[in-house]
């Protein structure tokens, strides 16, 4: 099959924070591979903008250095390297002072898109935003890329939220949440629009339930003191499982278009019931494995934030009452997962006698490992034993299907940067959406913050606290097994 990528127009991409974590692992090699691919266009340009002081020569050095660690051998070879260290500048710049602003406007040229990232902390978006617009940097056209943690709670929400708006509108601002830029996850939005076969029974009718699970393996890994100031529900919950369910649940957009999906998403949000106390659980991994435990690793010995969390919630409208939505997220588990399982309902009468216990068709949309979709189907057994039921997988890997372009499947940045420069903001969360999700989140958060719940310990390697598989037990149900 042969890859094909929309062009986009010759641009000039500023990084600020080019030197930190984020710009070295994702965003400089996800560049790197849409040059692999053709599409970056010879005049762009991407600009280093940090605090520290660095050549231009270093700069494109700590690039070569980040794209050798973070990019597979076969991605990369030296000549490639090089002709794309040549699109690479570098400006020293204080986002809390006036140094290196003026020699900023000199490098962007006029005629050119201009998208400018934020990879920073985001109590400097304010004191960025000012001074693109003070020295004439930025202007009505350009683009401003933003990541999460986009608040910590709603009122500091609006108050980010506040802050951009004073410089820039709507449409040129582009919240990241990196989920919606995984293949998938588009393919989410492909299965239910673009055939006629799921959309008649995407409802309460015949959907008995909904598991999303993002299961990772490691621990809070060095970043203990800023986790234990967040805990799962702001960190996953709140923005990508958040997101997930919101694909799921929206009624059709009238087009594939930034507003039309984004206000399907918002009112799915707004639709959201409130979660009760008993349909939360959260947990806190132990020590195990020769691993220390959260508390060790967040050294705050009396902390109550939660590494692991799983919900039951409810969307209060005609498609989906009756349907309840299971979330769970959670470090330290048994395998690194993201798969969203419908679980479809049982067919009412069986005609079968020896009909078996799982007769339940179930669509899998595996995020990762292995990205790809499964639905689960009853056949016959064959043989001559009569009419036995089995149930098997129709599986459509994306690797199997589509061949090289299944297994080569872009790293979400890719998709999300390339679509800033397109100016393309479906896949990015609007302003409101991030305010409501936080209006549904603060709540939950603040219920348990005043009853003084704590956390329950659990073993790493296993599937998070024994309360989370009670709260599916309860209703007749069963979580899939975390396994890759
Ligand atoms: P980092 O600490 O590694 O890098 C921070 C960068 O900001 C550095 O380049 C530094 O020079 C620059 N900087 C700091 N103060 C500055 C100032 N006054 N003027 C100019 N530049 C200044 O941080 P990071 O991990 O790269 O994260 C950047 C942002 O992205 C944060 O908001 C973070 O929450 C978010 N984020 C990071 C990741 C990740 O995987 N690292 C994932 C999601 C979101």
């Amino acid at each position: 099959m042969v890859s094909r990528t929309i062009p986009v127009d010759a641009f000039d991409l500023v990084i600020f924070g080019g030197t930190g974590d984020l710009a070295r692992r994702k965003i400089l090699p996800s560049l790197y591979r849409r040059y692999l691919a053709g599409q970056i266009p010879e005049e762009s340009r991407i600009i280093g903008a940090a605090r520290s002081e660095l050549s231009e020569e270093a700069f494109r050095d700590m690039t070569r250095d980040a794209l050798m660690e973070f990019l597979p051998a076969a991605k990369r070879d030296d000549t490639t390297v090089e002709a794309f260290l040549r699109h690479i500048r570098y400006v020293r710049v204080d986002a809390t002072g006036q140094e290196g602003w003026d020699e900023l406007r000199g490098v962007i040229r006029p005629g050119m898109v201009h998208a400018f990232y934020f990879s920073v902390a985001p109590s400097l978006f304010g004191n960025i935003a000012e001074r693109l617009l003070a020295h004439s940097i930025a202007d009505a056209d350009s683009r401003i890329v933003v990541e999460k943690p986009f608040g910590h709670d709603l009122a500091s929400a609006k108050a980010l939220n506040a802050v951009l708006a004073e410089h820039f509108n709507e449409q040129q601002i582009y919240r990241i949440d990196h989920y919606l830029g995984k293949e998938t996850v588009q393919n989410l939005m492909a299965i239910r629009f673009a055939n006629i076969l799921f959309e008649p029974l995407w409802k309460t009718e015949y959907i008995d339930h909904v598991q999303i699970t993002v299961a990772e393996t490691v621990g809070v890994n060095g970043r203990g003191a800023y986790y234990d100031t967040s805990g799962a529900m702001r960190d996953m919950v709140q923005n990508h499982l958040m997101q997930l369910l919101c694909l799921i649940a929206m009624e059709p957009p009238y087009h594939f278009d930034p507003d039309a999906v984004r206000d399907e998403k918002l009112k799915v949000i707004r639709a959201l019931e409130p979660v009760r106390p008993e349909d939360i659980v959260r947990g806190q991994y132990l020590e195990g494995g020769g691993k220390p435990g959260y508390i060790e690793d967040s050294e705050n010995p009396n902390s109550r934030t939660e590494s692991f969390i799983a919900l039951k919630v409810g969307i209060a409208n005609w498609r989906w009452k009756g349907t309840p939505f299971y979330l769970r997220t959670g470090k330290r588990l048994r395998a690194r997962t993201s798969e969203i399982a419908i679980f479809f309902r049982r067919p009412p009468h069986s005609i079968f006698d020896n009909a078996v216990d799982g007769q339940q068709n179930v669509l899998v949309i595996r995020l990762q490992p292995n990205e790809g979709i499964n639905m689960k189907v009853m056949i016959k057994e064959p043989g001559p034993g009569g009419m036995r039921l089995v149930q098997v997988p129709l599986d459509m890997s994306f690797a199997q299907a589509l061949g090289d372009e299944g297994t080569d499947i872009p790293d979400a940045y890719e998709r999300l940067i390339m679509d800033v420069i397109r100016g393309n903001q479906t896949l990015f969360m609007r302003g409101d959406e991030v305010e409501a999700a936080w209006a549904w989140a603060d709540p939950i958060i603040e219920g348990w913050e005043q009853r003084g719940d704590r956390p329950q310990g659990y073993h790493p390697g296993g599937a998070g606290p024994d309360d989370a598989l009670m709260l599916l037990h309860r209703d007749g149900r069963r979580w899939r097994e975390v396994k890759e």
